[in-house]
């Protein structure tokens, strides 16, 4: 079958490698579309350390069962949607309802969504697999691993009560903050402002019913204006600007992951004083991906989100396309 692969940073190669045989409790899919992902284009530029290289590449998905395993939860022709990982119910943060900490959440994740088969380990079928809702296409169904992480992070608000709230400021127009916008309407929270720098995916989050702004044009004296602020961008200097804009006793969510090494500095007055709640949610529990799975169902309607169909062989330059901030997600239909 043909396999993209990437084999360092910047060097995709279209490989033919052999198709796998699911084993008890696995499946195998014929991979109907794959999107791009921050996560990606972070390991096509400077490697990732969850992405070994070289090794397969693609970790968003949707396709058909062709092949399953004894005692497998799914039937051949079945179509499905999944994400790439799943805790495993027994370690200490498993039990402790930390599942997204799992401490093996990584150990049996899928990679290489972009090939023409997917094989997909018995742990990730079992608990994070689903039939594809009737109404959704396959495109919209890969992007279910995303939009679980996104409501990990509304779960999170919501446990330490910063859901409802009446404003949130979204900081970061990718793919991640575009959703948060989503479902942060479907709550019905009145007032949602979206702050970035690339206008076309402004206009995008508009379509959701953010106001939106600059991200330069946002001010300080603002922070009388937000009972929650979601940071969707991981960078370093944006997590710092971040803490202004909260309301006092309002919520930070860092939630755009930083390049390893890197560190930030707060004012203690105002983490102090202004009681600011920080949150930094990582990844996602079964809990994310059911909720996210349900909101799709309903029908949030992310093909706003989609930028186009590309071939495996464009895949080098649909990345740089993404490097140069063209596009939000592209789908491949390997
Ligand atoms: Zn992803
Ligand atoms: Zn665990």
């Amino acid at each position: 079958m043909r396999a993209l692969v990437l084999n360092s940073p910047g060097h995709l190669e279209l490989a033919e490698i052999p198709v796998p045989v699911p084993a008890a409790g696995e499946i195998l899919l014929r991979v109907r579309a794959a999107t791009t992902c921050g996560t990606d284009l972070k390991a096509f530029r400077r490697g990732h350390p969850q992405i070994p290289m070289p090794g397969p590449f693609g970790h968003e998905y949707s396709g058909e069962v062709v092949a399953v395993g004894e005692n497998a939860p799914f039937a051949v022709g079945d179509a499905v949607m999944g994400v790439h990982s799943a805790p495993c119910g027994e370690c200490y943060w498993c039990k402790n309802r930390q599942e997204n900490l799992c401490e093996s959440i990584m150990a049996s994740k899928v990679l290489g969504s972009y090939a023409e088969f997917l094989l997909v380990p018995a742990r990730i079928a079992g608990k994070n697999v689903f039939r594809k809702p009737e109404g959704l296409s396959f495109d919209e169904a890969a992007l279910l691993e995303p939009f679980a992480c996104v409501a990990q992070g509304i779960i999170e608000l919501q446990k330490v009560g910063s859901l409802p709230a009446q404003s949130v400021l979204v900081i970061g127009p990718g793919a991640i903050g575009l959703m948060f916008v989503a479902a942060l309407k479907r709550l019905g929270v009145p007032r949602v402002v979206l702050a970035g720098r690339n206008p076309a995916r402004l206009v995008v989050g508009a379509g959701y019913g953010a106001e939106t702004v600059a991200f330069a044009d946002l001010k300080p004296e603002s922070k009388t204006e937000f009972d929650v602020v979601i940071e969707c961008t991981g960078m370093p200097e944006v997590w710092e600007r971040a803490i202004d804009f909260p309301r006092r006793g309002g919520t930070l969510m860092l939630f755009g992951g930083c390049p390893g090494g890197t560190t930030v500095t707060y004012s203690t007055g105002r983490v102090h004083y202004d009681q600011i709640t920080i949150l930094s949610p990582f990844h996602f529990g079964t809990a994310a991906v059911r909720q996210a799975r349900d909101w799709m169902a309903e029908g949030i309607d992310f093909r706003p989100l989609l930028s186009g169909v590309r071939s495996l062989e464009e895949a080098t330059a649909t990345f740089a396309d993404l490097e140069a901030g063209r596009g939000l997600k592209y789908v491949f239909h390997p």
